[in-house]
């Protein structure tokens, strides 16, 4: 790579979100170069999908490749509060799309997309670091090689997909403090678990922890299973500080976890993430726009992270190509305005998952299937399809349905 070398969209990070914005503007004749940090294949947490992503990657021209990996197919999530189970199945939807996705090491699957846009004629540039930028009418970055020289890079737009790194929001003052509360996530990939029978074909499962935690179990088809355990700091503070040993006693401590995950193999030393929800002031200005978790971040709960990386990086990509090709684009409703309407109402369900009012709705005892097909659909992805009242009116619908339902118990 020179330091003349031009491009005409540039984009920073080679996860989900830069794959599919890069996917697109490639197969639409643009010239676009991927600036990442890392070597790939690298880890990274995140490793439940949602149906909606199929779409996204069918659309990049990117699902064959990753249907060929033969990842383990999710076709539903199960989850657990104390006694009561109840499984969704992406089967019985409200919403016309997948019935299943899949879930997977995210080092594998991140690798896969990546080596898919190459094919496809993207330019990767693994270990280049961007350290510095220009916004405006003439956009710039400033990226260090894995020789520490630095090189400017001219581009007509820059497509900031830098997750956690959040370039841009450090270096243009966009960060914002979240308003969701400050929990950690601690996470780690092991062998050994068992299944609740009603998840006996793999696929996610997640229980309440009597203390207030949530643990997740996301097993691969590579005999590896991902566990996590998210928490609110004084909670886990009970418990010992060695990562490890930390897990194994707040999983001890849980009846439930404790029948599944008692004789667990760690393979890997305990990742942690504190205080991992984020948000941002904007999502774009003039020459950038920011996708996938470089903008607000809410919760895991509902394995929705990836699936809002690739939309908003799908939703980049189609206008910039307007841009570039010299039409009006309202960045403000068509981005800002249509992102956030899918984040807010997966925003409505996460706040609903820890006031314990969705656990009331998951486990009413004889739900409508009509509504269970909306929510179910919510899980899925589909949150903007404004038919389904549970997104259309998700403030006002899901709280309601909680009262009545709980109005309803003995
Ligand atoms: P990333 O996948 O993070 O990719 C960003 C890339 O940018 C990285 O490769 C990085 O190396 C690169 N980069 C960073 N800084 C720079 C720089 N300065 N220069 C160049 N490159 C740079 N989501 C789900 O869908 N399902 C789940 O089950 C799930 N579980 C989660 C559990 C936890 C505890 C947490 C915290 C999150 C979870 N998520 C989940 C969310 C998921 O991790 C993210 O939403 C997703 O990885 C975002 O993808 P992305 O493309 O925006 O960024």
């Amino acid at each position: 790579m020179s330091g003349s070398l031009d491009y005409d969209v540039a984009v920073i990070g080679a996860g989900p979100g830069g794959c599919i914005a890069a996917a697109l503007l490639n197969n639409a004749g643009l010239d676009v170069g991927i600036f990442e940090r890392a070597q790939f294949p690298r880890f990274v947490i995140g490793e439940s999908l949602l149906p909606r992503c199929n779409h996204l990657l069918d659309e990049a021209g990117l699902l064959g490749r990753v249907e060929e990996q033969a990842y383990r197919v999710k076709r539903g999530a199960l989850f657990i509060v104390g006694k009561e189970r109840r499984a969704i199945h992406f089967e019985d939807q409200f919403t016309k799309g997948w019935s299943y996705t899949w879930q997977m090491p995210r080092a594998d699957f991140d690798n896969t997309l990546a080596q898919g846009v190459q094919a496809a004629g993207v330019s990767i540039h693994f270990e280049h670091t961007v350290t510095a930028v220009e916004v405006g009418a003439c956009p710039r970055l400033t990226v260090a090689g894995p020789d520490r020289e630095c090189r400017d890079i001219r581009t007509r737009f820059i497509v900031d997909a830098s997750g956690y790194g959040r370039v841009l929001p450090g270096l243009l003052d966009l960060d914002e403090p979240s308003g969701m509360p400050f929990r950690h996530a601690l996470f780690a990939h092991v062998r050994g678990d068992r299944r609740p029978e009603e998840a006996s074909d793999g696929r996610t499962w997640v229980s309440v922890h009597p203390e207030g935690a949530w643990i997740w179990s996301i097993p691969f088809s590579n005999g590896k299973t991902s566990v996590g355990i998210v928490a609110e700091p004084d909670m886990l503070a009970r418990f010992p500080v060695d990562p490890e040993a930390r897990m194994r006693a707040i999983i001890a401590a849980d009846p439930v976890a404790a029948e599944f995950l008692s004789d667990l193999e760690f393979v890997m030393d305990p990742g942690e993430i504190r205080g991992y929800a984020t948000s941002v002031k904007r999502l774009w200005g003039e020459g950038f726009c920011l996708v996938g978790n470089a903008t607000e971040f809410l919760d895991p709960i509902f394995s929705s992270g990836v699936t809002l990386a690739m939309e908003s990086g799908s939703r980049a990509a189609r206008l910039i190509l307007r841009e570039l090709a010299g039409e009006p684009v309202n960045w403000n409703v068509d981005y800002s305005e249509y992102l956030m309407r899918g984040v807010n109402t997966f925003r409505t369900f996460v706040e609903a998952w820890y006031d314990g009012s969705f656990h009331t709705v998951l486990m009413a005892p004889k739900p409508k299937e009509s509504i269970t097909r909306m929510i179910t659909s919510v899980l899925a992805g589909y949150v903007w399809d404004l038919d389904n009242p549970f997104v259309r009116e998700h403030k006002r619908k899901l709280p309601q349905l909680a009262r009545l339902l709980k109005r309803m118990e003995p």
